[in-house]
């Protein structure tokens, strides 16, 4: 049986067959889902369908959240993409990750990933990826699971919950996701793989989760933009051969270390950070109608 506790066991496991990291991802989803590799596959690919289609919805979306704080953005930034100071690539990414964070806002479909909160940054970076780089599809599902995997790791030694662990257990954690996926469509070794994902969880430790009014717009959907491009900058650096000095899995370990440590008014009570502040205590009076 194929199992893995951290990422090393899973890089270990790559290096020692030659094989991609993802193959293990599916071996071991096979035994304990008892579901054959085809049948995983053809799951995955609806999942990527409904998020090319988020994506696409996103960018086109002028449709405002009930609350009125967000909509509109991903189609700005898509528009600007080619005068930006960061690049054509990386502004498409921030614009996909952005517009899946919209539609996720107006409760349209989209793929938690690893969840509601984070949905646009892996999408994000593997659609902007698959264009720049002309990958087929079945590359891009690969690097799906790849990218589950690590979040599978992450999610059972430290936390994907922003109620649990603030923004870096779900914005950190899908870049991370997102940053190794990369490395592996890039054709990097399960190695860079594993430095991919600590440069990108690593510059987002300690990562307030503060959501203005309760919802998960404001930081989260701008959050998503940023989070996305973050990733792809980790994703070359590892490609470059860049190292994280602190051990991925020992990455993981400060991350759920970090998490227990906030304070619970830093953990999507909205008793704090951006939530406290005058304008959102404003916002709340005028959703909710009531002073706090
Ligand atoms: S700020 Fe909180 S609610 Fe928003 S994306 Fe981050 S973890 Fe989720």
């Amino acid at each position: 049986m194929i199992n893995f506790n951290s990422i090393a066991e899973l890089i270990a496991l790559a290096e020692e067959k030659n094989l991609p990291v993802h193959a293990f991802v599916i071996a071991r989803e096979m035994h304990t889902s008892q579901r054959s590799r085809e049948a995983l596959v053809e799951e995955m690919q609806r999942n990527w369908q409904v998020m090319k289609e988020s994506i696409q919805r996103g960018i086109q979306n002028e449709e405002h959240s009930i609350s009125g704080l967000t909509g509109g953005d991903a189609r700005r930034i898509y528009a600007q993409r080619n005068t930006s100071y960061a690049g054509s690539a990386a502004m498409e990414a921030a614009a996909y990750a952005v517009g899946i964070s919209e539609v996720n806002a107006v409760m349209g479909k989209i793929v938690a990933c690893p969840t509601a909160g984070s949905c646009g940054i892996v999408p994000a970076v593997l659609f902007a990826a698959a264009s720049q780089k002309k990958a087929a599809e079945e590359q891009i599902v690969e690097a799906l699971f790849t990218a589950a995997g690590i979040g599978m790791v992450i999610e059972q030694n430290a936390s994907i919950a922003g109620a649990a662990g603030g923004c870096q257990a779900e914005c950190g954690s899908a870049a991370g996701m997102a940053a190794g996926a990369l490395v592996e469509l890039a054709g990097g070794t399960p190695e860079m793989v594993g430095q991919g994902v600590a440069l990108a969880i690593k510059n987002l430790l300690g990562l307030a989760c503060d959501p203005v009014a309760g919802l998960v717009e404001v930081p989260c959907v701008k959050r998503n933009g940023f989070a996305a491009v973050h990733a792809m900058v980790a994703a070359d650096m590892a490609l470059a051969g860049v190292k994280s000095v602190i051990p991925v899995d020992e990455v993981i370990e400060a991350m759920n270390r970090i998490g227990r440590a906030l304070p619970r008014s830093l953990r999507e009570t909205s008793e704090g950070g951006l939530a406290v502040t005058a304008t959102a205590k404003r916002i709340e009076e005028r959703l909710y109608g009531k002073k706090s």
